[in-house]
């Protein structure tokens, strides 16, 4: 029997999300991974991923496990200047 409704086959590469530094400005961001070239939301430069070899400081299948990896790193980063706001 064949199904008149039958879905596409979705055939998607395994989507993964990097947590990486921008080379222009060193402010951390949650990208898809892979990516080739990637636009720094701080910055506005658009730099090319391969080319200047950007290593991911931590890459995962879940955004969820990501940005709570960036989050706390954010944290580590934001320490000295003791800013402590609960979104609310
Ligand atoms: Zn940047």
């Amino acid at each position: 029997m064949i199904e008149p409704n039958m879905p596409m086959p979705h055939k998607r590469p395994k989507r993964a999300y990097a947590i990486i530094h921008c080379p222009n400005c060193d402010n951390l961001q949650l990208v898809h991974w892979p990516v080739k070239s990637h636009k720094c939301p701080y910055c506005d430069d658009t730099f090319d991923l391969i080319q200047s070899r950007v290593r991911p400081i931590h890459v995962a299948g879940s955004p969820r496990e990501v940005s709570k990896i960036l989050m706390s790193l954010k944290k580590g980063k934001l320490a000295d200047e003791s800013e402590s706001r609960f979104p609310k």
